[in-house]
């Protein structure tokens, strides 16, 4: 590129005209109207821009919505404020030491009227000013925000700059990053300010304007450190190279080098120096790129503040188209989460007639679900949490207690030998063929002691459940009214425990009614006896033959069992022996199953009776204890956790409807 084709504004022009120039190469004039491709991105963006600018005052981004944003970042004295000043054609307290304390966010407005407004907005206050004063309004304003020493703070202040012909642009300057605190400074700066730019340049839709002094190698630059962090490619950081007057020898190289993969591209400018005005400073700058042995090398696309303007326009609108769907999606989407969890928060009651009403809608609805899941067995309400699939999980337990009380006991004696000792001891002076009743009723309840255990232990462990269960529903239904939750959850307990002492009572009492009575109209025990005994002959001639006698005898439903310790009795003790025990046999299943089958239809009428009738009671019993004396009273303060939550549901409801307004218009054209 040859510098002498480069133009030269030769009248005095005002920033803002020098960015719709139109470089054209081989022509002497320079063309002060708005070249039609800026005019056309002007109709078309303008909209979309003060779309964002109303949603950024409106701070949504209080609501977790990020705005496309550009950031300016940069070490401190790499020139930033400057760069913004030339953007602006104003004066930004600048210079060395620390200036920009907290996040300065600058909305450039293009306006028809040939008289500037300027004003600065922050913590809700409206502050006028002119060209003239803006440098000391900000530094008034940051010392309100940020105190007069040298701290910084993450409140922002908006500086408004509607001019005739500035670049369309809202852009955020962030203090520099000091590695050591200067005098004054309170000692973890270095945190406080990477902090406060990380979190302008993490989200996605903020473009990262990365301002390097020409004067330092680009590697050793902080804020390349940390764009890199969060824009690790690069796609959204733009750098401004400023001092190119300083530092003109190898400029060129390092913009060509890119050694920090900067994807937006580098524009090169010379900044306002000293006390020029800024019609001499783009004069200047125009001059320096132009006629400079070295720097007139430099594309001319890639130098000057006019082609920086332009490109962060551009940079700016396809950013915002991109993002703008998004960000209506999320308005949106939050507004009616919000309104749905403040529908959800109790209402303030006044009176206890209305406490009670309300007490008793928790009972009802808790009651309601308790009865569809415990009850009806219908999980709609937790699809996903098996533990409260209640009805399957009950028969679980049951189905388990059924397998684990008909498991075959290991026998602890030899075959018939329970039998034998039972009968020997309820001998008596009679006939030797008589199966006394006192004998079968005496092992028969040998037999319910051995398993006696295991139905108490499955009922309690059913309402250990089912208390876990009462739990949780109750918590659900009453989590708005965490004042009376525990006196709730309480009731819950006491209920549960009553309602134990009782089953435990009613299983003891269905074990023992086995022991007193051996009674079943089922024809099952005839069958099976009768085919039991049917073997008994067989079993006599092996046990009592003569010559090759066998040890085991294999029979039906026992397998081998072992027989050779019989041999010393005699047959009229063994008959009898052997028939009790076919007749035990028989009768034992029956009676297992009779247990189960008891339980099981215990179990479905308490579960209904606690469902139905006594939750309710309790609940309500609890509620109203005169010893307490405040009862339901105490629903009547809002808890102070309910009244922020409603606080602050209110106000992003408040916002985000503004937000949603705000976009509508532009969603209507655009989405
Ligand atoms: P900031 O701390 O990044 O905001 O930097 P400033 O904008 O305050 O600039 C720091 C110093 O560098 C000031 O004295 C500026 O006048 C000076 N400066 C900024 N840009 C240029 C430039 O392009 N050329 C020259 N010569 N000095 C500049
Ligand atoms: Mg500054």
């Amino acid at each position: 590129m040859v510098s002498s084709k480069k133009k030269v504004a030769t009248k005095k022009t005002s920033p803002s005209l020098a960015i719709a120039k139109k470089k054209s190469r081989g022509n002497k004039d320079v063309v002060l109207v708005e070249a039609p491709i800026v005019s056309s991105y002007n109709d078309q963006i303008r909209p979309l821009l003060d779309t964002v600018d109303r949603l950024r005052n409106l701070n949504v981004m209080r609501e977790g919505i990020h705005l496309p944003t550009i950031v300016v970042v940069g070490d401190q004295s790499s020139g930033k404020s400057s760069v913004l000043e030339s953007l602006a054609g104003i004066s930004l307290p600048r210079g060395q030491g620390i200036c920009t304390r907290v996040p300065l966010v600058m909305r450039l407005q293009r306006s028809s009227s040939p008289e500037p407004e300027i004003w600065l907005e922050y913590s809700d206050k409206v502050v006028p000013t002119d060209e003239e004063h803006i440098a000391e309004a900000i530094r008034a304003a940051t010392d309100v925000i940020a105190g007069s020493g040298k701290g910084v703070s993450d409140a922002p202040l908006t500086l408004h700059v509607k001019k005739a012909g500035v670049p369309d642009l809202t852009m955020v300057d962030l203090p520099g990053i000091t590695r050591v605190p200067v005098n004054g400074q309170p000692e973890n700066i270095y945190e406080q300010i990477s902090g406060m730019i990380m979190e302008y340049i993490e989200p996605q839709e903020s473009i990262i304007l990365n301002v390097l002094s020409a004067t330092v190698d680009f590697t050793t630059c902080e804020s390349i450190r940390m764009s890199r962090k969060v824009d690790k490619t690069g796609q959204r950081t733009l750098a401004v190279v400023t001092k190119a007057d300083m530092a003109p020898e190898g400029l060129l190289q390092k913009v060509t080098a890119d050694d920090v993969s900067i994807v937006l591209g580098y524009v090169c400018v010379r900044n306002r120096i000293g006390e020029e005005t800024y019609e001499e400073a783009r004069m200047q700058e125009e001059l320096l790129f132009k006629n400079h042995p070295v720097l007139s090398l430099i594309d001319e696309d890639i130098v000057g503040i006019p082609v920086l303007a332009q490109k962060l326009m551009l940079i700016q609108s396809s950013m915002i188209a991109r993002c703008l769907p998004n960000i209506v999606r999320k308005i949106n989407q939050k507004l009616d989460t919000a309104v749905l969890e403040l529908n959800k928060l109790p209402m303030v009651m006044a009176s206890t007639g209305e406490a009670l009403m309300a007490l008793m809608n928790i009972i009802g609805s808790a009651k309601e679900s308790l009865l569809r899941i415990l009850v009806q067995g219908d999980f709609s309400e937790y699809p996903d949490d098996q533990n409260m699939h209640c009805t399957a999980r009950l028969a679980d337990m049951l189905s388990q207690f059924s397998d684990n009380l008909q498991a075959k006991p290991k026998d602890v004696s030899e075959f018939l030998m329970d039998e034998i000792k039972i009968l020997d001891e309820c001998k008596c002076v009679g006939l030797p063929n008589f199966i006394p009743r006192s004998a079968f009723l005496a092992i028969l309840s040998q037999h319910v002691d051995g398993i006696q255990d295991k139905p108490v232990e499955f009922i309690n462990k059913i309402w250990d459940y089912v208390e876990v269960v009462l739990s949780s529903v109750i918590s659900k239904h009453s989590d708005n009214f965490p004042q009376i939750q525990s006196s709730i959850k309480r009731a819950g307990r006491n209920l549960i425990s009553k309602i134990k002492e009782q089953s435990v009572n009613r299983v003891m009492e269905i074990v023992e009614m086995e022991k007193l009575t051996d009674y079943t109209c089922s024809p099952e025990y005839m069958t099976s006896w009768t085919q039991k005994t049917g073997e008994q002959e067989s079993f006599m001639y092996d046990v009592l033959k003569n010559g090759n006698k066998p040890d085991y005898f294999s029979m039906n439903g026992f397998g081998n069992v072992k027989i050779s310790h019989l041999r010393k009795y005699h047959a009229h003790l063994l008959i009898p022996a052997f028939d009790m025990k076919m007749r035990i046999t028989s009768y034992w299943n029956i009676v297992l199953r009779r247990i189960v089958d008891n339980l099981a239809l215990y179990l479905q009428l308490s579960v209904k009776s606690l469902v139905n009738s006594q939750f309710q009671k309790e609940i309500v019993a609890e509620m109203v204890d005169p010893r307490d004396g405040r009862g339901v009273e105490k629903m009547l303060e809002e808890s102070p956790l309910v009244a922020s939550k409603r606080e602050k549901l209110k106000n992003s409801i408040k916002l985000l409807k503004e937000s949603k307004d705000a976009v509508a218009a532009i969603v209507d054209q655009n989405c």
